[in-house]
């Protein structure tokens, strides 16, 4: 029998190449959008179904998925992967940009597995991945509301990951972290960049912070299809494996947050910024 996947946030990036990757391995997927009038890549394939869905309104959600399970009879596996990046300095956020971050990032994938879990626990099976990042695992300084809400997903996934375990479904966390190239992460990141020139204590700290950046260097990036890969991965290798990190750890963040005491690991992060 066929698989069907729905996956969220499709119209660029990780989303878009993961549903041609799943498409390729013969799945039906449920591509969803927010704005699925301007998709044509993914709409011309039969296998696929491009169906809006913002995840911040209910309404759609449970749309998207009526129409996946009546045109595939059912749906077998979930990747919650739409979400994006506000930056800048906590206090410079307006409270909305707060709120909305929260709202995609940890409330929109709660939202999405909430009106699937039913189904899932009715057929005694099913998969969700959740696409988090390495800022759920380690923080960094002007990001803090994405970092937060990354942190958030990360514990919500692992609890969730005990409760479905008692009804035959599955909880995965993709874990890209280091940069991912062909998507539009970093100039939806700039769209939302919070400013607010009031501010003039905190500009020697911003301009450290950019050398400190600077300084770091560029980890090497993975490319949209690796994550797409290990997505795809999570979904289908029936093990009760949790996490599943993907990228380039040369600047040794993710190895200090797992190797070193807690003491040391906040003293190796903050003197990079001070
Ligand atoms: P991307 O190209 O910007 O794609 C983000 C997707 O999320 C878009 O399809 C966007 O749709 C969708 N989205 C945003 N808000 C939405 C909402 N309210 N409802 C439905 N969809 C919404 O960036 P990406 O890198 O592929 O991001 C995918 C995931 O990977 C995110 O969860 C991100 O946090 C994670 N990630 C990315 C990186 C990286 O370096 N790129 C690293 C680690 C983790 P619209 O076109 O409608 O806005």
């Amino acid at each position: 029998m066929t698989n069907t996947v729905l996956i969220t946030g499709t119209s660029s990036g990780i989303g878009l190449s993961t549903a041609g990757y799943f498409a390729d391995r013969g799945w039906n997927v449920v591509a969803a959008q927010r704005k699925p009038e301007q998709e044509s890549v993914l709409a011309r394939r039969a296998n696929v179904l491009v169906s809006r869905l913002d995840v911040a309104d209910l309404a759609s959600i449970e749309e998207a998925i009526a129409e996946g399970v009546q045109r595939f009879g059912t749906i077998d596996a979930l990747v919650n992967n739409a979400g994006y990046g506000q930056m800048g300095l906590f206090e410079a956020l307006e409270t909305e940009q707060i709120q909305q971050q929260f709202a995609v990032n940890v409330f929109g994938v709660m939202a999405v597995t909430r009106a699937l879990l039913p189904l899932f626990r009715r057929q005694r099976h099913g998969v969700i991945v959740n696409v988090s990042s390495g800022a759920g695992l380690f923080t960094l300084p002007m990001i803090s509301m994405y970092c937060a809400s990354k942190f958030a997903l990360e514990g919500f996934s692992e609890a969730l990951s005990y409760e479905l375990a008692a009804v035959g479904v599955g909880v995965k966390l993709v874990i890209p972290h280091g940069g991912v190239t062909d998507t539009r992460f970093v100039e939806r990141q700039s769209d939302t960049m919070a400013e607010n020139r009031e501010l003039i204590d905190y500009v020697p700290f911003i301009e450290k912070t950019r050398q400190a950046f600077a300084a770091m260097g560029k980890a090497r990036t993975i490319s949209a299809l690796d994550v797409a890969q290990v997505i795809y991965q999570a979904a289908t290798d029936g093990t009760p494996q949790l996490r599943y990190l993907i990228g380039d750890d040369s600047r040794g963040f993710i190895r200090a947050r797992r190797e070193l005491s807690e003491e040391d690991y906040i003293s190796f992060m903050r003197t990079k910024f001070q």
